[in-house]
């Protein structure tokens, strides 16, 4: 049987394994829900962009919102990445994870006045800015430190990724960006502000990306600009394409890194900008397929309606398939022989919407353990309290062996900072 996803995930006389490493050893060593990784997998992905990328200026900025546990920091920066930062305490993150601060690009449509200067402070690479304001705003809190901030604009090239509305970014009604018609008057405020200094342009058009063409369509879109804003006067060094590159939780097949890269350098070629640096921001391609998360069966319920199988991960473990409906693999992690019956896989969260998935043809019963696939990216760095439920441990296989990168929280933890009122009278 294949399974969606890893080549790093296989099945050995019916016990699903990671990495060589038989999961139900580590449910029972270190307890349900339970998030798995695996180093090698993470680093195998990195490197189809880096081997498609030798030889070019280039810098892959890993978007650690996907999975920001500082082992997989770690990972990345020992391997050469850099990072796409979305608020100060990632940046936060990536020092203590020994990652480079001039390695860091800073996105997002509402960075603070104190999350400025901090990364200022730190030396950030890049601001990817979104908005007039935010560069009148970075260029004063620039100036009150006494440094210059690189700038990118972020530009919203206005192409459909053709991908779920929630993640699909790269369209004029988006929050996201700059509009394209405004991108060259934006540029030549940037200019002329102080504090400030244009590096380069940037865009993101969305996540889960399954084909190679909207990558295309907004890089011409990006290269337009360029040349008009360069035709201005205002050189423009590099060029940073986002992330969004989509990864297999069922059937579909986004290109592999190498082929997007392989393509886009084409491209910027044949236009004449095979010298011009080239960023690319991957989240969910680079960690989505490297994970995933084991869950408990606590109990079997047959109904008229439905047969619903309870497990002890839930919408605050993995909110995929709540919010966006996302559709996850789910596999029994040893194999059982007998009857499979169709069954909704959910949580003990007191909402309808909690749910693993829907419908699962399942040969399952109590305390066996499941797996959901491909939950490397988005799983853990989405995790919440909700029902004061403690969130997962973690644990990375680095070389044959698995190693616990977080402990499980302590229930105590979730309300250490919570005060009982003063008793009155
Ligand atoms: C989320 C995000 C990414 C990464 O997206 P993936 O789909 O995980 O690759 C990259 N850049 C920006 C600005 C983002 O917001």
């Amino acid at each position: 049987m294949t399974l969606p996803g890893s080549p790093f995930l296989s099945r050995r006389d019916g016990a699903l394994t990671l990495d060589g490493v038989a999961l139900q050893a580590l449910a029972e060593r270190f307890g349900t829900p339970l998030y798995v990784y695996s180093q090698a997998a993470m680093l195998d992905a990195l490197a189809g962009y880096q081997r498609a990328l030798a030889g070019r200026r280039h810098l892959v900025c890993y978007a650690m919102k996907a999975n920001s546990n500082l082992a997989v920091l770690q990972t990345f920066a020992k391997s050469g990445c850099g990072f796409d930062i979305v608020s100060g305490g990632e940046l936060r993150r990536v020092l203590a994870a020994g990652g480079r601060a001039d390695r860091v690009v800073f996105s997002g449509v509402g960075k603070t006045r104190a999350e400025m200067r901090f990364a200022l402070q730190a030396g950030v690479r890049c601001f990817n800015v979104e908005s007039e304001s935010e560069l009148r705003r970075l260029s004063a809190v620039a100036s009150d430190v006494g440094v210059t901030a690189a700038v990118s604009l972020r530009v919203n090239p206005d192409v459909d990724a053709g991908t779920h509305p929630y993640i699909s970014t790269g369209l004029r009604e988006n929050k996201f960006g700059i509009a394209h018609d405004h991108a060259v008057a934006v540029y030549r405020l940037a200019a002329s502000l102080p504090g400030l200094r244009v590096a380069g342009i940037d865009c993101h058009i969305g996540s889960q990306i399954t084909q190679v063409a909207p990558y295309l369509d907004a890089l011409d879109r990006i290269l337009d600009l360029v040349e008009e804003v360069e035709a201005a006067g205002i050189a423009i060094d590099h060029v940073d394409l986002g992330g969004g590159l989509g990864i297999t939780y069922t059937d579909e097949s986004p290109p592999r890194p190498d082929e997007l890269v392989s393509q886009v350098l084409a491209r910027m070629d044949a236009r004449g900008h095979g010298r011009r640096e080239l960023l690319l921001e991957p989240g969910r391609s680079l960690v989505g397929n490297a994970g995933v998360l084991l869950t408990e069966v606590l109990y079997l319920k047959p109904g008229e309606a439905k047969n619903f199988c309870i497990v002890d991960a839930a919408m605050n473990d993995l909110m995929r398939p709540a919010l966006y409906e996302a559709w996850m693999a789910i596999e029994p992690v040893r194999e059982r022989q007998g009857q499979r019956q169709r069954w909704d896989v959910v949580g003990p969260v007191c909402e309808s919407g909690d749910w693993l998935g829907r419908e699962r043809e399942l040969a399952v019963d109590e305390g066996d353990v499941l797996a959901v696939l491909s939950a490397g990216a988005y799983g853990m760095a989405m995790a919440s309290n909700y029902n004061t439920r403690p969130r997962a441990a973690e644990v990375m296989i680095v070389g044959g062996e698995a190693v616990l990168v977080r402990e499980r929280e302590r229930t105590t933890d979730l309300f250490a900072g919570e005060r009982p009122l003063p008793s009155v009278g």
